[in-house]
């Protein structure tokens, strides 16, 4: 099923988001986690793509995308990106992907790394979104955003104009990137409005549940963050149980403010971990 079907139907679209495991690590242990997942009853299950070279990066998304719709049942999503891809090689994983059955891909342009040279084809985002309808193989295809403007973008107005580029090249409905202020997500979709883009918009939501996590969201995200959520933080840094259960409440917290203001879709970002994607389906399951 295209998932653009699934949204204006009145209720909130519900996603998780799974990464294929390192090479270094048990394979087994993701198809468990899938599993139990896919017991949640997600909307659907997107798989991330690892671009950059590292070999079998194609293989495990699309892998895993087929074993959660084919196997589990549940539909998915298969991200991809194309810095580093020729025409080629996308054509060839298009084919693959519609082999698989898998109908859904979040078309990316990926992240600039200086050790792996582009290719040059595509440049943006938008140049495979075009490309993938191009081929008319019907896919639903979706991008990202961020809410708080693209750490690239010099200015939030010329990262929204490009947004609009990428929609008008066939985007069926928009992934964003984390947020922890929501009043940053609704200022987000007014700038939507204006911009005159109408599509729906899943909320990317992040259980931040270790001190690990914690750091690496303070060192590496462009989202801001509350106070409310670095004071919870700072106070339970030291007991990892509590930082847990407090990371996990600020989502669910963030996910009822934002089904209440009507969101479109909430996309969790699971971190691979099925029980804390339990505990916060099973928190907001009655209000989706
Ligand atoms: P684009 O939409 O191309 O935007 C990138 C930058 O270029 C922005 O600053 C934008 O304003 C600018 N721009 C766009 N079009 C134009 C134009 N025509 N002219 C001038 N400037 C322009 N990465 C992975 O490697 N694998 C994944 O699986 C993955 N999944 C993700 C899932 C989500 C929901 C999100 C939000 C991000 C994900 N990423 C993933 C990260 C993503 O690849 C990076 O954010 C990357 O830096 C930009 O990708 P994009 O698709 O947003 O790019």
């Amino acid at each position: 099923m295209k998932i653009s079907e699934l949204f204006n139907k009145g209720k909130t679209v519900f996603s998780f988001e799974v990464f294929p495991p390192k090479k270094d690590s048990p394979v087994e242990t993701i198809y468990s986690a899938l599993a139990e997942m896919a017991e949640l009853n997600p909307a659907f299950i997107s798989i991330t793509y690892s671009a950059g070279g590292t070999g079998g990066a194609k293989e495990s998304t699309i892998e895993l995308a087929s074993y959660v719709k084919n196997k589990l049942g549940i539909e998915t999503c298969a991200h991809l990106t194309c810095l580093n891809s020729t025409a080629a090689d996308v054509r060839a994983i298009l084919k693959d992907l519609n082999g698989h059955n898998i109908e859904n891909i979040l078309a990316l342009r990926g992240d600039k790394n200086p050790d792996v040279p582009a290719a040059d084809e595509f440049h943006y985002a938008s140049d495979l979104v075009r490309f993938i309808n191009v081929q008319g193989l019907g896919f639903c295809v979706s991008g990202a955003c961020c809410p708080e403007g693209h750490p690239e973008s010099p200015d939030i107005i010329g990262d929204v104009r490009n947004l609009k580029k990428k929609v008008d090249a066939g985007v069926d409905f928009l992934t964003s990137q984390m947020f922890f202020d929501n009043t940053k997500f609704y200022e987000f979709r007014e700038r939507l409005r204006l911009a005159d883009i109408a599509v729906p918009v899943s909320a990317g939501i992040m259980p931040v549940t270790n001190k690990r996590q914690f750091e690496r969201m303070i060192m590496l995200s462009g989202a801001s963050l509350p106070a409310k959520f670095t004071q919870t933080f700072s106070r339970f840094e030291d007991r990892p149980e509590a930082l847990a259960d407090a990371g996990i409440a600020y989502a669910i917290d963030q996910i009822i403010d934002l089904i209440s203001n009507g969101v479109d879709g909430i996309h969790l970002y699971t971190m691979n971990k099925p029980a804390v994607a339990r505990k916060i389906t099973e928190s907001v399951r009655s209000l989706l």
